[in-house]
């Protein structure tokens, strides 16, 4: 007798009969995400605005006149396109945004499928669509559009207002798309409640998946550091060189250990994990912490220092350093630029004493230190009608889901929304592909070989398809 197998996550997902793999709506997402993919909008330099027009002409097309578009260029090329679908009775319910963005990172190294062909490729369980953008994060803007006409087609029209926002330069900080929208046309971007990518990963514990609730503050910031120059021949002491000044500075940062903060978001994130309780509690144990998760990471073969240690401490990592521009000229300037990422509550002050602290005051007082960028972190509370129906919604397709708050390392543009007082949840249910791996998933955001599932694509309709029924 054949042995009996538990179906996978796959097989337990209850997704609508008009959104199974063939139909017409599944074509249609399918279609319309490969021509997203194809138009490449590599940032820099974006030139979104090929995108945003096609995207104009698409929406017309469906055919309803209710239905109206706007592009914002922030500056020539650098569109974003804005779908509105009025409500009915838009003063008693509220309005939903559904946004993305419509840039994508460079595509550099070697790729089995070329990064903007949009390949079609069928693996062992699931198709795929390869491509740039594909998971980060066009497929979200197929899948909300997709959502919205199905729902027209078939008659339906929101109470509240509905929002489909595609935005420029998120990929770059968002600051000529959400963030110079919601400076210069607020009104047009204005929602009670926005749904934006960031979110909807299925974790390695039973049936858990994460909703963005909130993200790290990003304190972009230069140092520089001036030394002894002149000719390579003749080498000055190597202290006192720019060099090797920055080195040393380096060499510090290297050894130290940002201090953990266990924090409340990091609580109701592993609070709200299926995890055992004893699990739970080590896991709050800041002494242990760093030991429990190196040798939890080698048990399940995931880096899990590198995803949870950022949850709770401010992270730095040096991403840029430049020095000299002649082989026989020994530079009189060295720079870093450090992309360091702040828990709630840190500012400014904050991150200038951790660096000084870090690298040690003698170091420090030689740097001229140049902020090119100060944001909060920014989050969202969850006891609320919006967090309640994303809830529900997902446990109508997936009915053993459980729902995990989390404070994401990363940035998106939900930080535009939530500085002014609006609800944002960066979130699109996704589960874990049969044919791949955990590490593989990670690794493929901006990243080669970055594709979505078709399954995870209908998914993402079908979610949607449910949240804007309610609006
Ligand atoms: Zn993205």
């Amino acid at each position: 007798m054949a042995k009996k197998t538990a179906p996978s996550q796959r097989e337990r997902l209850h997704l609508l009969d008009q959104f199974k793999p063939g139909t017409p709506a599944a074509n249609i997402a399918v279609n319309l995400l490969r021509m997203m993919i194809q138009v490449d909008t590599t940032n820099p330099p974006g030139n979104e605005i090929v995108l945003a027009r096609k995207l104009a002409v698409w929406v017309k097309d469906q055919g309803y006149d209710f239905v109206t578009t706007k592009i914002f260029e922030s500056e020539p090329g650098r569109a974003s396109l804005i779908v509105d679908i009025p409500g009915t009775e838009p003063a008693g319910h509220p309005s939903w945004g559904f946004m993305s963005h419509l840039d994508v990172v460079p595509a550099e190294g070697t790729w089995t499928h070329p990064p903007f062909a949009a390949d079609v490729v069928k693996d062992e369980h699931d198709t795929f669509i390869w491509g740039r953008g594909a998971m980060d994060i066009k497929y979200m803007g197929a899948v909300h559009l997709v959502a919205a006409f199905t729902l027209l087609k078939e008659g339906f029209r929101p109470k509240g207002n509905i929002k489909i926002l595609l935005c420029a330069d998120e990929e770059q900080g968002g600051h000529k798309g959400v963030e110079w929208l919601a400076n210069n046309q607020f009104e047009d971007i204005k929602v009670d409640c926005c749904l934006n990518e960031g979110g909807g990963f299925k974790l390695p514990f039973k049936d858990d998946i994460v909703i963005q609730t909130g993200e790290k503050g990003i304190f972009w910031t230069k140092f520089k550091v001036h030394g002894k120059g002149g000719h390579g021949s003749m080498p000055p002491p190597y202290d006192t060189t720019a060099v090797y000044k920055m080195v040393a500075a380096l060499n510090r940062l290297k050894k130290y250990n940002a201090k953990l903060i266990i924090n409340p978001e990091y609580k109701a994130t592993i609070n709200a994990l299926s995890i055992s309780p004893f699990l739970k509690g080590l896991f709050k144990r800041k002494m242990l912490l760093r030991g429990l998760l190196k040798l939890a990471g080698k048990i399940e073969h995931v880096n899990l220092s590198q995803i949870v240690l950022p949850l709770v401490s401010d992270s730095i990592a040096v991403t840029n350093f430049h020095s000299g521009m002649k082989e026989n000229s020994i530079s009189p300037d060295a720079e870093i630029i450090l992309d360091i990422r702040t828990l709630p509550g840190h500012d400014r002050e904050t991150v200038n004493a951790m660096i000084r602290q870090a690298i040690g005051a003698k170091l420090f007082d030689q740097m001229e230190l140049v902020a090119s960028d100060n944001q909060k972190c920014t989050t969202t509370t969850i006891d609320n009608d919006y967090y309640h129906i994303i809830e529900k919604i997902t446990r109508e397709i997936y009915p053993a889901v459980n729902l995990v708050p989390f404070l994401s390392q990363g940035s998106t543009d939900c930080k535009y929304y939530r500085e002014r007082g609006m609800f944002a949840y960066g979130f699109c249910p996704a589960i874990k592909d049969d044919d791949l791996t955990y590490d593989q998933l990670l690794g493929l955001a901006h990243n080669v070989d970055e594709r979505i599932s078709i399954t995870n694509l209908l998914l993402g309709v079908d979610f949607n398809y449910r949240v804007m029924k309610q609006v």
